[in-house]
């Protein structure tokens, strides 16, 4: 049995108790998340969430992207959230390596130039990767400047929320 057999049969078990099937779209805290999408994290539990409370956007190292974007718009205009959080997390895998040497990797072992993924968005240094992708959705044109954004690192030894302090223009930290 594949595993994905196991989690379709594990699914029938789900739903023979299911009991959200009258959860309104709009997420109900009005909260939209953009989270790595390692697998030692849970986002709802570990931030007190239930089903139906938040939106979750998850990418390899929770990027601001383009596509994490298309959706904090469609979340804030057409399904209402009004706050947006940022996780990335210690030991993330997108600190092992760099966007070129993965690119030259992938290119000689199947022999082909790809154009897409045009960037992996790889980094070296964790807090300033959050401070980077809190200002991609603070710049965007179409994102309310009364939005609060903040970003933060969960640590996945002790299962603990750190804020990311913004580093404003002119002042030390
Ligand atoms: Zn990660």
């Amino acid at each position: 049995m594949s595993v994905t057999d196991e989690v379709v049969a594990a699914n029938r078990q789900y739903a023979a108790d299911f009991k959200l099937g009258n959860l309104a779209m709009p997420p109900a805290r009005k909260l939209a998340i953009v989270a790595c999408m390692d697998a030692r994290m849970t986002v709802e539990p570990m931030l007190g969430l239930k089903t139906g409370d938040a939106h979750i956007i998850r990418n390899a190292g929770g990027i601001v992207t383009e596509d994490a974007l298309r959706s904090l718009i469609i979340s804030h205009y057409l399904l209402g959230t009004q706050e947006f959080i940022v996780i990335n997390h210690t030991d993330c895998g997108m600190l092992t390596f760099k966007d070129e040497d993965l690119r030259s990797k992938l290119q000689s072992a199947t022999g082909t130039a790809a154009v897409a993924p045009a960037a992996f968005h790889a980094f070296s240094e964790l807090e300033q990767n959050v401070r980077e992708q809190i200002q991609k959705v603070r710049a965007h044109p179409w994102i309310p400047q009364n939005i609060p954004v903040r970003g933060f690192v969960y640590d996945v030894k002790t299962g603990r929320l750190n804020e990311v302090a913004e580093k404003r223009a002119g002042v030390a930290s």
